[in-house]
């Protein structure tokens, strides 16, 4: 085998325990902050808990983290950071709440910590996302990487369990397309098909036990090398397929992840055989991954079309529009009548199929 290729690491600190958000504090100590505003979604009641843990190293609570991080609530957020005088940010939730660090972060420069409590992998990228008047603008910038990461699967045993299957679905993507990015590497390959290994061989035990703590965790695991994989790659067709169906139509993030990627791990498997051979081992099945993930999404009563989603079926041709507007890396070349299939496939939730 002959080796070409550019790996870049990103400089960050992960801790991984059960109950390791006990430690929260000695993170905060060895990054040299004492005054954090705590933030995560409404209703999500561990925002409260970790500003008692944290006691004097808190300056207060901003829990008002919604999906896709508006710019309104950026605003306000960074208000309060501001008025409150802190030093940094700790984002404990799913995307959401780490999106909304990474806002501050991006207006204020103050450092972000992340408790992550989905498997939605925002924690290990330098992407952040905001949203003004419909429209999400993204883009990459180190300031926004979380310095720290404290990953406790006992933080994870409250995520609803069709939340649980979908979310890990969503991390099972990154790796997906960090596979076959034009931009992957041994480094990354290695984290994908371990990511999705333990993913996989996990889950039916998670959605069996849902308070079981080392299904969890192994989960958790999983989705923090998928997540790396995310940081490290450039996405590809099914994270653009993704976003669009997300942005125009509003459909649920984690569940439109689940149902899209066998169909597009389907159309790609012919030009992707490392990928596939990853995979096959990460999935043990009979070199169709494709296939076994859309199967797996059976067997643990995971939405499997977008129509259950809620999306309407006129509403292919406007997402057939957004996808193919603007040119991307893909590892096949896609045209818009592969769109098309693909989202119908995916419409309707019929088994995938190389097209
Ligand atoms: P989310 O953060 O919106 O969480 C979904 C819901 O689950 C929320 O109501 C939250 O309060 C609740 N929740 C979270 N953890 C819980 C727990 N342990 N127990 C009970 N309830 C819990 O959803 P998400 O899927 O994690 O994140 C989606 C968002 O993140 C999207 O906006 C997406 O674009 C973004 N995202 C960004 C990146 C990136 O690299 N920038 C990567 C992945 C996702």
């Amino acid at each position: 085998m002959t080796y070409d290729f550019i790996h870049r690491s990103l400089p960050m600190r992960v801790r991984f325990a059960a109950g390791s958000r006990k430690h929260l504090g000695d993170e905060l100590d060895e990054l040299g902050l004492g005054r954090v505003l705590v933030l995560c979604s409404p209703g999500h009641h561990v925002g409260d808990d970790i500003v008692e843990t944290l006691g004097k190293r808190s300056v207060g609570l901003y829990p008002h983290a919604v999906m896709h991080v508006p710019t309104e609530v950026a605003e306000q957020a960074s208000a309060k950071a501001v008025e409150l005088g802190a030093d940094g940010c700790v984002s404990i939730g799913g995307g959401s709440a780490i999106g909304l660090g990474k806002a501050i972060a991006l207006k204020h420069g103050l450092p972000v910590v992340a408790v992550p409590t989905t498997y939605a992998g925002s924690e290990m990228t330098p992407v952040w996302g905001m949203t003004t008047n419909g429209r999400k603008e993204t883009g990459r910038d180190l300031a926004v990487l979380p310095r720290s990461v404290v990953y406790d699967p006992e933080l994870t045993t409250s995520l609803p369990v069709e939340m649980s299957v979908t979310s890990a679905f969503n991390a099972m993507a990154h790796a997906v397309e960090g596979l076959y990015a034009p931009d992957t590497d041994p480094i990354v390959s290695l984290l994908a098909e371990d990511g999705v290994r333990a993913i996989a061989a996990a889950l039916p035990k998670l959605v069996a036990d849902p308070g079981a703590i080392d299904p969890r965790g192994e989960v958790l695991y999983g989705a923090w090398l998928c997540g790396a994989t995310l940081g490290a790659t450039t996405m590809s067709l099914h994270h653009k397929l993704c976003h669009a169906l997300g942005g125009t139509l509003n459909l649920p993030h984690a569940q439109t992840h689940t149902v899209v990627l066998p169909h597009v791990l389907a159309f790609n498997q012919s030009e992707a055989p490392a990928a596939v051979a990853a995979l096959d081992r990460a999935l043990p099945g009979d070199g169709d991954p494709a296939t076994r993930l859309w199967r797996l999404e059976h067997e643990l009563d995971a939405p499997t079309s977008l129509a259950e989603l809620g999306m309407a079926e006129r509403d292919i041709e406007r997402i057939v529009a957004e996808v193919t507007a603007r040119p991307y890396g893909n590892p096949r070349p896609v045209t818009p009548d592969d769109v098309r299939c693909i989202l119908g496939a995916a419409w309707s939730g019929r088994e995938p199929r190389q097209i």
